[in-house]
């Protein structure tokens, strides 16, 4: 068996559905995670040890490392509001682009060299070109995404310094849930649309704010390339094994290359509940780009990986499910 995996956020949204993967796949899973935004009942493997902590903690890693001889870290740790990233940016510069820099140490010091790493198509900005390549500038628009960027490129100056090998995986609009409904998405607060959604749908908010609807799309809102959690989570599996078979660094979209509208999304959402949404068309929010729509050819071509659903009514159907399973969509704080 080859050496454990350590999985930093693993306990949040789409950490914990990697982690259900990895561990279904028996491979030895161990979370760190300090619980900021995580929850502890997202990990439900009797095997996965949860590690209750910050990336930031070089004792704890040095710790970890020792114990556990890691072959690969998957990296999930991060913050993700772009709003509060540009209200308060030291939090996002700190937390995703300097305490990594721990890990990362660690990692070079215990001569442990893969990273697979969550990174976003917000390090793209406003796209000049859409479907989105890889090759597409990166010039991103808030704090958030800078700070994920500004991780991509330490990435490679360590590849060239102490030959690490890094996957850095861009997503586009993670949604739904497990398909067994057993772990989903709970964010607190709660910013994306497809949970907004269908939250104006159960009453836990009056109503959905649609915010633009005079964007250059054909229907006027913006249209996001929503990619199923649990596809992401397969991306970071088969992004394991090819840096593990010797495979260069490599960094590409995950996307279904489908695009939809945020009208879209809630046609979808009354298709599948049979409900009608409470609709506020208000302004656009700030900083939103028009159109967000990957390309998704390149991580097919070198990871073998597609997306396996790409009807947004499947992430709809999902996140629905888990909203009114055994949790209520809600994990206990
Ligand atoms: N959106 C919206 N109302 C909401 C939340 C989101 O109209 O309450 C829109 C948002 O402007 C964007 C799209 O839905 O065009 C997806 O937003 P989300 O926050 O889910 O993801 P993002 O693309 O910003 O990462």
């Amino acid at each position: 068996m080859s050496n454990p995996i350590l999985v930093t956020g693993g306990a949040g949204y789409i950490g914990s559905h990697t982690v259900r993967l990895l561990a279904s796949q028996n491979r030895k899973v161990v979370v760190l995670d300090n619980l900021a935004y995580g929850h502890r009942d997202a990990i439900i493997d009797e095997g996965v040890e949860l590690v209750i902590g910050d990336v930031g903690d070089r004792a704890l890693l040095e710790k970890l490392f020792d114990q556990h001889q890691f072959g690969a870290v998957v990296h999930f740790a991060a913050f993700a509001y772009v709003g509060e990233s540009v209200t308060d940016p030291l939090k996002y510069y700190r937390n995703n682009t300097a305490e990594p820099l721990t890990l990362l140490e660690t990692m070079q010091a215990k001569d442990c060299k893969v990273f697979v790493f969550s990174s976003t198509c917000a390090t793209y900005g406003v796209p000049d070109a859409v479907p989105i390549v890889e090759t597409n500038k990166q010039d991103p628009i808030n704090p958030y995404g800078r700070s994920k960027l500004m991780l991509e490129w330490i990435l490679r100056d360590c590849e060239t310094a102490w030959g690490l090998k890094s996957a850095c995986l861009r997503y586009f609009n993670a949604s739904g849930s497990s398909a067994d409904g057993k772990i989903g998405e709970d964010h607190d607060p709660e910013t994306h649309l497809i949970p907004r959604v269908l939250m104006a749908l159960t009453g836990e908010i009056s109503h959905l704010d649609v915010f633009g609807t005079d964007y250059p799309t054909p229907d006027g809102t913006c249209i996001r390339d929503y990619i199923h959690v649990e596809d992401l989570a397969d991306a970071h599996a088969k992004a394991l094994d090819f840096l593990a078979a010797n495979g260069d660094s490599i960094r590409c979209n995950l996307g279904t290359g489908v695009g939809v509208s945020v009208k879209e999304i809630i046609d979808a959402a009354e298709e599948v509940t049979g409900r009608k949404v409470p609709v506020k068309f208000g302004p656009r929010r700030e900083g939103d780009p028009p159109q967000l729509l990957a390309d998704p050819r390149l991580a097919k071509e070198l990871l073998g990986w597609e997306a396996s659903r790409k009807d947004v009514r499947e992430m709809v159907r999902g996140a629905w499910a888990w909203m009114n399973g055994p949790n209520s969509g809600r994990y206990e704080k």
